[in-house]
């Protein structure tokens, strides 16, 4: 290939990304460079979903209409095959939080490739790039009581790794019977079989029981639809910790290794807990000797209006799954992260049990420990927690307007930086959950009037890019107005 021999004559880095650059930017030389390689559209749309499986998908129906095939995307808009360009709130999938043009990261990516493309972190080696992420990491969480970093591939490793070290940390202690696990229903930890037993939404969970034994659920503070028809958030929340307590007495506070709970609950249609829930949840963690872990795969790094979500509601957790927002997408990683009081469990024992023995092959990666330093960078040099926050307020306001033209919006959660879930009902009395059919024309309209947003089940979820303008803002809203008369 053209590009390859013309990085093989370069001499130092900055003479291939000069010549990366020209070529990047230069139509004509980039076709050269990779024409030959490239197989067509009509290939494309002829292939498209005959040979892939996509995640979270049926694959008859991907069969039957293919996924859009999105070509490229410059700022926070993306482009399908067809040309037709939307502003992207969705963020890739709540994770492009600095945009999609951010050289400083590109940049980092493309130098490590050629200084150290690989090697491993298992007990014995590391590299500079990893010592230096874990540095940032350690320092952007040090106020959330952060002091070690665990780094993982993704959002399900990290949820996996602090469940296992919970574990790892009761038998250090000297309690081998804390291995069960408490969470919420509507919460999400990913799809490991981990994750997949604590999460909260039975979609992900029954094709693939039995699950991990010994995970139970509480009700989400979901003040729009609960059990105890409650809609005031702050009574709900004294609910939920009854159940709480009721749960941990009911199977033996002694039996249970961790709590998780995500901050603001995302994928479960964006459910934002009274402000007293968390700390509710961190007496009852410490009462009962529980650790709290604190699922920021989404909400870490700036998308709430803060590095953390915990920290929004003055809460420190004892550990932390992270991923997403980390590498803004760019290369895939993740990190679990430790308090003091578990790390201090792990590197005082003197038995050899707090040895590891877990850990993958791409934990500490150096070209995604070079995205991590790269994509923190920018992310505290544009500080963008600032204007997720702004532009959040916009968000919700203005989708606040809409719902008052549109009967079919029951419930709007956000308000809380870039995350935004609208709740649509068939019925307002009701709450009928809107029909799959209608949830599809409309996002397929608005789509079509210039935004992509993401449907989980009867919601509309918004996370778009942290570095989001006013008027990009603006023309989700335009866009979603069109969408929903779509109904
Ligand atoms: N935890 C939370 C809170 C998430 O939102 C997600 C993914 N959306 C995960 C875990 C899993 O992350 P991944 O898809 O990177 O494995």
């Amino acid at each position: 290939m053209v590009t390859h021999n013309l990085l093989k004559l370069s001499s130092s880095f900055d003479d291939i990304l000069d010549k990366l650059k020209t070529g990047i930017n230069n139509a004509n030389v980039l076709n050269l460079q990779v024409g030959k390689k490239m197989k067509d559209d009509n290939f494309l749309k002829a292939n498209n979903a005959k040979h892939l499986w996509h995640p979270m998908g049926h694959p008859k129906d991907s069969l039957e209409k293919p996924p859009r095939i999105i070509r490229k995307a410059e700022g926070v808009k993306i482009t399908d095959i067809e040309g037709h360009q939307t502003v992207d709130a969705v963020g890739g999938l709540w994770c492009v939080n600095l945009g999609y043009s951010n050289d400083t990261i590109k940049e980092a990516i493309t130098k490590q490739l050629y200084d150290l493309p690989y090697y491993s972190s298992f007990a014995g080696t590391t590299n500079a790039m990893a010592i230096e992420a874990s540095f940032m990491v350690r320092n952007l969480f040090a106020e959330d009581g952060m002091s070690r970093v665990f780094f993982t591939s993704g959002g399900s490793d990290s949820v996996d790794t602090c469940l296992r070290l919970a574990r790892q940390y009761h038998r250090l202690k000297g309690e081998p019977t804390r291995t069960k696990f408490i969470s919420l229903k509507k919460g999400y930890h990913g799809t490991h079989f981990g994750g997949a037993s604590v999460n909260g939404n039975n979609r992900f969970r029954i094709n693939y029981e039995p699950l991990l034994p010994g995970c139970f659920h509480l009700p989400s503070p979901y003040t729009y639809r609960n059990p105890y028809n409650e809609t005031d958030s702050s009574k709900l929340a004294q609910n939920i910790a009854a159940s709480f307590e009721d749960e941990i007495v009911f199977q033996g506070a002694n039996s249970i290794a961790a709590f998780i709970m995500e901050p603001i609950q995302g994928a479960g249609g964006v459910i934002v807990p009274d402000p007293s829930f968390m700390t509710l949840m961190r007496e009852m963690c410490d009462k009962y000797g529980i650790l709290l872990i604190s699922d920021e795969v989404i909400t870490g790094f700036g998308r709430t209006g803060d590095w953390s979500g915990a920290r929004h509601w003055g809460v420190k957790p004892d550990m932390m799954s992270t991923a997403k927002g980390i590498t803004s997408g760019y290369y895939p990683v993740g990190a679990a992260l430790m308090s003091d009081k578990v790390s201090e469990v792990f590197e005082n024992d003197k038995t050899g049990e707090g040895t590891i023995f877990h850990g993958y092959t791409y934990s500490a990666h150096p070209v995604g420990a070079a995205a991590v330093v790269a994509c923190l960078s920018e992310t505290e040099r544009l500080d963008t927690k600032v204007n997720a926050e702004a532009r959040g307020i916009q968000l919700y306001n203005g989708v606040t307007e809409l719902a008052k033209r549109h009967n079919i919006v029951g419930d709007i959660r956000g308000g809380h930086g870039l995350m935004l879930g609208i709740e649509l009902v068939s019925d307002q009395n009701k709450k009928t959950p809107l029909d799959n059919d209608h949830m599809k024309k409309i996002h397929q309209k608005t789509y079509e009037c210039g935004a992509m947003v993401r449907l989980g089940l009867n919601n509309i979820l918004m996370s778009p890019p942290l570095t989001i303008s006013e008027s990009e803002i603006n023309q989700i809203l335009e866009a979603l107005d069109e969408g929903l008369t779509a109904f």
